[in-house]
């Protein structure tokens, strides 16, 4: 015969906290608990006589222990009006069920809890919310009552999840704003789960626990739809009829038994092993000689747990700080997770022991996947506090000393902005100066927080945690390699695309991807520009002309006017050598003056052309504004010249005159127009 204990059997993390809790406040006072501490007449007896009495009543003085099921807010206040010392182990599964409901309430949910309305629990859970919960315990009697808009549903930590999960697949069907709050505990669950396992496997189930716990009979109820199973308090329940022709028995607890009470139950089923030994043994070789077809079968993929050895299984594990554990994720919120990390022992991860960054850790972690953490501490309520990132710490270090020492890159996100520079996120906080983020000034660092940074490490110190990294060195590298193919590759005439990186007052700096080319002002438009930030802006991507390089100096020189039509060339084409333009002195220079045809287009009159008479000074006849006629005499596209004439335009204009007076004179005078010109001249 042989005998097989499941997995997760007996205390759970919550009763077994709530003991130890109690006997070491015990040790120095007697110690009231109201109520029963856990469903075991056995144990409650023995922490008896260790000094924890239980109560119904409240008492005036003393301790008083506030058990696993936990209590109204009313109780609290009661206790401490009366200044009673308060030892509370409420399982932090039920803390839970009662903050959620509570929230649930006063966000105006009707809230419903599924269980049972007779248990502490329950009537706790229902205090905090003011008794405005509706306890439960089936479909149909949900069904019978008038739901509101808003509905919230929890269930009492033991309740079975299929009964739950009955109800949250009615109330999905319905036309309302539905909040499901799981507050099922995880340790009947797995509890369970490892039962059903081992029941499937076994010829005899055999539960142990109080008959008045609710899990135990539970545990019975889901254990029996595979096999025969018996449900004992304690060993002299045992009968040996029981395991006649039985050859494997299962052996699961419920979370109230003590390992004592389930290894004399396990001492007393091994001395009927001798009795049943052998005539199993006969059934044995009969069942031999007939092959089966569940002989045959293969192998399922479930492991069969260990065959019994007393002194490992019961044996509660103790944990040190600074322990690394592999554990199985069996619970997760938002903001913490519950490990089973062995030994009977539930331990919790909070969101700021996960990692350095924000996360819900609904997002990171699952279910049922294992996880390697760090004990770091017991808390004030007996809780195994773990840590992942400090269990990673090391492993991390041996990472990034290895990612130093091949000089790699390492992506890591911004967290928190730090006077000096940034923290990120490399497993552990890592720093980068303010003069390590950029290759130029950055004044505000604001936009930078979760930007995913690129980073070699410039130093690493793991025995203080201390890892300072560059992002500035990447870009430099990045630079220097972009620099050097476009240096070989640019040429005078070509268009590049570029960023305007910087604006000066000579000029605008334009990003070509690796170096940086100079659009100097005079070469921003074909019109005067007083200000290179009157045409592009910081950050613009804009085409330019390249003008000239200088590879040597590594100096670019580039232009945007070349690229726009000249409007010199397109103006000019209006005008013709010869014809009489009217336009305004812009500019008096000694030899002559400047007129403007049209704006950007100027001609020059030199000095010699201004009269008929010779002048000495430009200015005796001209003046800035006044507006004169002249004669085109050439223009010189390539130059972009064009001469005018005022005196030429005056005698033009004479002749004219001249030529229509003598169009009426008798050709016989024979005076010429010449020679009225010259007459005029005074020649
Ligand atoms: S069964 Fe779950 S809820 Fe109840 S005390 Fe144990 S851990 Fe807490």
């Amino acid at each position: 015969m042989e005998i097989i204990v499941a997995e997760h059997a007996g205390f759970c993390f919550g009763v077994e906290k709530a003991i130890q809790a109690a006997e070491k406040a015990a040790r120095r006072e007697p110690v009231f608990s109201l109520g029963p501490l856990l469903h075991n007449k056995q144990e409650t007896a023995r922490l008896k006589k260790l000094g924890i009495i239980e109560k119904d009543e409240l008492m005036e003085k003393g301790a008083v222990l506030i058990r696993t099921h936990g209590v109204g807010p009313q109780t609290y206040e009661l206790l401490e009006k009366q200044g009673s010392k308060i030892i509370d182990v409420t399982c932090p599964h039920v803390k839970k069920a009662q903050k959620v409901a509570r929230e649930a309430a006063e966000q105006g949910y009707q809230v419903f809890i599924l269980g049972d309305h007779q248990h502490v629990e329950v009537q706790g859970i229902v205090a905090w919310t003011e008794n405005k919960a509706i306890v439960i315990n089936s479909l149909e009697e949900l069904k019978k009552i008038k739901l509101k808009d808003k509905v919230a549903l929890l269930a009492q930590t033991t309740e079975k999840e299929t009964n739950f999960n009955e109800l949250v697949a009615y109330l999905q069907t319905q036309p309302l704003d539905l909040k499901i709050l799981p507050t099922i505990c995880s340790a009947t669950r797995i509890r369970q789960k490892a039962a059903v396992k081992l029941a499937k496997q076994v010829d005899l189930m055999i539960v142990i626990g109080g008959r008045h716990s609710s899990n135990t009979k539970k545990l019975k109820e889901v254990c029996q739809k595979y096999v025969t199973t018996y449900q004992v308090e304690q060993a002299d329940e045992l009968q040996l009829k029981w395991f006649q022709n039985k050859f494997k028995i299962g052996v699961t607890a419920g979370a109230s038994t003590p390992d004592w009470i389930i290894k004399e139950v396990i001492e007393q089923m091994e001395e009927y092993k001798m009795d049943v030994q052998e005539e199993n043994m006969e059934e044995s070789s009969k069942q031999n000689n007939v092959v089966t077809e569940e002989a045959v079968l293969p192998q399922t993929e479930e492991t069969t747990p260990n065959s019994i050895d007393l002194g490992e299984q019961i044996n509660i594990q103790t944990f040190r700080p600074g322990d690394l554990i592999t554990g199985t994720i069996v619970q997760v919120a938002s903001d913490e997770a519950l490990i089973d990390i062995g030994g009977k022992s539930e331990g919790i991860l909070p969101v700021t022991e996960f990692s350095n960054t924000k996360v819900d850790l609904c997002d990171v972690l699952e279910v049922g996947e294992e996880i390697t953490v760090e004990v770091v501490k017991k808390d004030e309520e007996g809780n195994i506090i773990l840590s992942r990132k400090r269990a990673h710490f090391n492993e991390i270090m041996e990472h990034l000393a290895q990612v130093k020492k091949a000089n790699e890159i390492i992506e890591a996100p911004v967290i928190e902005i730090v006077k000096g520079g940034l923290l990120v996120d490399v497993g552990v906080k890592g720093f980068v100066p303010a003069s390590q983020v950029e290759l130029f000034f950055v004044k505000d660092f604001s936009e930078y927080l979760q930007k995913v940074l690129r980073l070699r490490i410039l130093e690493l110190e793991p025995e203080k945690g201390k890892v300072v990294l560059s992002q500035r060195i990447v870009l430099a590298e990045e630079r220097e390699k972009q620099k050097a193919a476009l240096l070989k590759d640019i040429e005078a005439g070509q268009t590049r695309k570029g960023v305007v990186k910087r604006l000066t007052n000579f000029g605008a700096f334009v990003d070509l991807g690796g170096l940086d080319g100079l659009l100097h002002v005079s070469e921003l438009g074909w019109q005067r520009v007083d200000h290179p930030s009157d045409v592009v802006q910081e950050g613009q991507e804009i085409e330019v002309y390249v003008l000239s390089v200088d590879r040597d100096k590594e100096k670019i020189s580039l232009s945007l006017k070349e690229l726009l039509p000249d409007p010199w060339q397109e103006a000019i084409k209006k005008y013709e050598v010869n014809s009489i333009i009217t336009g305004k002195v812009v500019r008096i220079v000694s030899f002559g003056a400047f007129v403007e045809l049209e704006p950007g287009l100027d001609g020059l009159v030199h000095i010699s052309k201004i009269s008929k008479q010779r002048i000495d000074t430009v200015s005796d006849v001209l003046e800035v504004g006044q507006e004169i006629q002249a004669k085109i005499m050439s223009i010189d596209v390539e130059r972009k010249r064009i001469s005018l004439s005022i005196k030429d335009a005056l005698i033009d204009e004479e002749e004219a005159k001249y030529a229509s007076y003598l169009g009426h004179q008798d050709t016989q005078d024979l005076v010429t127009i010449g020679d009225l010109i010259k007459e005029n001249q005074g020649e």
